[in-house]
């Protein structure tokens, strides 16, 4: 039998169509949530809903839904809202979204959920080339946000010595990286950058310490070029890319054959890419918004959930050889996050590549803000010590010209002007 991650285009659609049945007919027909949701869409009940669907070969007719709908069943019927299958009792686990949009939704587990997000943890390991000698660091503060507990759970289950790293400082967490030999990393793109330029400050040498990958998530970087450089060159290792969400749990990872891409464990869940406007499906290459219906987070599934990042289906196979859906270029943005500067659509993280290009940068910080007419786009830069800042200046000015035909104001900022961050960086700012 091929591990989970291995299975052939048919076998992955025969698991799809085995575990959404299953869903649907022995969980969600307990799901206040769902319940209400089928009768109100005219798809009946949940057993009138597996024959609808033919398979799975209509599920693209099926409503969508959207982190406002939860949200407004929470504020509805708080705290927890309806989309618990088994009474409250039956949950162990609780994690919350950052609230970065507003406020944190919450989200229950039962124990077998969460046994599959760690099942989904070790398939990613697998993908990614972790190998039985590998240990781990989180160098990660532990709370109620969701990022790497199933990722630490899921490590130690597959015996390897894993580090926590809450509730220190920089400086202590690279010396327990280092003390402990620690190769693999799991963090944000951001706190990667961080610990370099801490290491840098301290004059630890990364490059030839004992850290080999670099797992990262929680934003886009690990996928953008620029950013991806400039962390595999601080820590002379391999940048692996994963996405997951709160709300869908561990989804998507890069393998070590294909680089600058990552396949979705379809095991795991159903995966859609559609127009934003539209819903309707986009052709492989064609870039649509993610839509997942979760199979195996069972206490509190979704059914075609708006992820709101944008993607594009690989069109052409991965040279790991897996059937997965792989998405190429990771996340190319979010929907919500677009920019418009002056007539310009563009994601903040295309604007990170180019000023991540420009070797000297150790922080930066955009300003958005309208002026009568015209849109005021600044960016202030922090370099590293001892960088040429004119240089400096003057590349980011001319990457963004030359990338996105508009001016730039470019200015320069003091030695710990700019904020620092440990999860998700907040550099875009709107006035
Ligand atoms: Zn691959």
């Amino acid at each position: 039998m091929s591990l989970p991650e291995d299975l052939s285009r048919e076998e992955l659609e025969a698991v799809q169509l085995e575990r959404f049945t299953v869903l649907v007919q022995d969980v969600l027909s307990g799901n206040a949530f769902w319940k209400k949701r089928f009768e109100e869409s005219g798809w009946g009940s949940a057993v009138d809903v597996t024959t609808r669907l033919d398979g799975l070969r209509l599920l693209s007719e099926f409503p969508v839904c959207s982190k406002q709908d939860f949200v407004a069943d929470q504020d509805e019927n708080p705290p927890y809202g309806t989309n618990l299958s088994e009474p409250l009792s039956g949950y162990t686990r609780l994690h919350q979204t950052s609230g970065t949009t507003g406020r944190p939704l919450r989200w229950l587990d039962t124990p077998a959920a969460w046994r599959n997000l760690l099942d989904a943890w070790s398939q990613m390991f697998r993908i990614a080339g972790v190998t039985a000698e590998d240990r781990f660091a989180f160098p990660f503060s532990f709370g109620p946000f969701i990022g790497f507990w199933a990722a630490f759970e899921g490590a130690v289950e597959s015996g390897h010595l894993c580090l926590p790293g809450g509730g220190m400082s920089s400086g202590a967490r690279l010396r327990l990286i280092e003390d402990n030999q620690a190769t693999v990393l799991c963090c944000t793109p951001t706190y990667a950058l961080r610990l370099a330029e801490v290491a840098r400050e301290e004059a630890v040498d990364l490059a030839s310490g004992s850290v080999r990958m670099l797992i990262v998530a929680g934003e886009p970087g690990g996928s953008v070029p620029g950013v991806r450089e400039e962390i595999e060159s601080a820590w002379g290792a391999r940048v692996i890319d994963h996405w997951g969400m709160t709300e869908l749990g561990p989804i998507a990872v890069e393998c070590v054959e294909g680089p600058g891409g990552m396949h979705v464990l379809e095991g795991e869940c159903v995966a859609e890419i559609v127009d934003p406007d539209t819903l309707e499906k986009v052709p492989p290459g064609e870039q649509g918004e993610l839509l997942v219906t979760t199979l195996r987070r069972t206490g509190s599934p979704v059914l075609r959930y708006r992820t709101g990042d944008l993607v594009v289906a690989d069109s052409e196979p991965c040279p790991c050889g897996r059937a997965l859906l792989r998405l190429k270029g990771g996340i190319l943005g979010r929907a919500d996050d677009m920019l418009t500067v002056r007539g310009n659509n563009v994601f903040p993280s295309s604007i990170e590549a180019v000023i991540r290009r420009v070797s000297g940068v150790a922080e930066f910080r955009v300003v958005i803000g309208s002026e009568s007419a015209l849109d005021r786009f600044s960016v202030e830069i922090e370099p590293v010590a001892g960088a040429a800042v004119d240089e400096v200046l003057a590349g980011v000015e001319a990457g963004i010209r030359e990338t996105f035909n508009f001016q730039a104001e470019v200015s320069a900022v003091g030695p710990g002007q700019l904020p620092r961050f440990e999860l998700k960086g907040r550099r875009f700012v709107r006035k």
